[in-house]
């Protein structure tokens, strides 16, 4: 049975630098595969409390060069290959994390893309097979031009991860067709604040989608003062949908919510 474990939930600087949520990222396995998922500060230390083994990463997925996205990339790739002996191992990110942008330093470091398989610098719409899983790149709109999502569409369900993104039509099309949707929604009601989801954008994209489950995680200071379980609750009720607000250590069986049905008839 396939698993999605949230090794942390925090959204926004402030949250991250006190830890009020963890910020290791959401790790997701399937069989013999398993993916990390924007490790962030921390990710050693919630893998270890929450029972997953890194050695066992297949591939790491790095949406974008923030640091709560991508702070331990390094120190995942360590745990990965223990810190070199083996070499292995895949990293699938945005531009921004492995190249340089704009005379930046990139997030991976030379010595730990030595460590590697392979790295996949990941543009928006396309596609990327790893095992038994496909994958494209879900078209984000951050203030990180170079910013992705991840769709990920696995042998018996098919889940999608926002990434940080502002609502954009193009996003809720290659959405389309996902039995889950986890979305980073760092604000509640309507106050989204640069180039990011509030409740009531994430609102629009699960009703527009209809996924078997949606889960609302990445949470703010906002968010967090507003209650994310209050605002999963309002989506879960106009949308129908069942909504989740992810806790740090949340376990989800993507299996369990049963076949994806279609697209609602209307939608353009
Ligand atoms: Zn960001």
């Amino acid at each position: 049975m396939a698993r999605i474990i949230f090794l942390g939930t925090a959204g926004s600087s402030a949250v991250v630098n006190k830890q009020l949520r963890s910020s290791g990222g959401i790790v997701l396995q399937l069989e013999d595969l398993q993916f990390h998922i924007d490790p962030g500060p921390g990710s050693l230390v919630k893998a270890k409390q929450f029972g997953v083994n890194l050695h066992t990463t297949t591939a790491i997925l790095v949406s974008h060069a923030h640091l709560n996205h991508c702070n331990d990339l390094n120190a995942v790739i360590e745990a990965m290959t223990h810190s070199g002996l083996e070499q292995r191992g895949v990293v699938v990110a945005s531009k921004s994390v492995v190249t340089s942008i704009d005379g930046g330093h990139p997030f991976l470091t030379k010595y730990h893309q030595n460590l590697l398989e392979r790295v996949i610098p990941l543009e928006k719409n396309h596609k990327v097979g790893i095992g038994l899983v496909e994958m494209n790149a879900l078209p984000a709109s951050h203030t990180d031009k170079t910013a992705v999502g991840f769709k990920l569409y696995c042998p018996r369900f098919t889940v999608s991860y926002s990434g940080d993104t502002e609502l954009t039509k193009d996003l809720v099309e290659g959405m389309m067709g996902s039995n889950v949707l986890i979305l980073n929604v760092p604000y509640p009601g309507d106050k989204a604040e640069g180039k990011n989801l509030d409740a009531n954008s994430a609102l629009q994209i699960i009703s527009k989608v209809q996924p078997r489950l949606a889960i609302i995680t990445h949470f703010g200071l906002e968010m967090l003062k507003a209650d994310p379980l209050e605002e999963a609750r309002q989506i879960h009720r106009a949308t129908g949908v069942p909504t989740i607000a992810a806790t740090d250590g949340l376990v989800i069986t993507p299996e369990s919510f049963g076949e994806y049905k279609g697209p609602v008839k209307g939608y353009n």
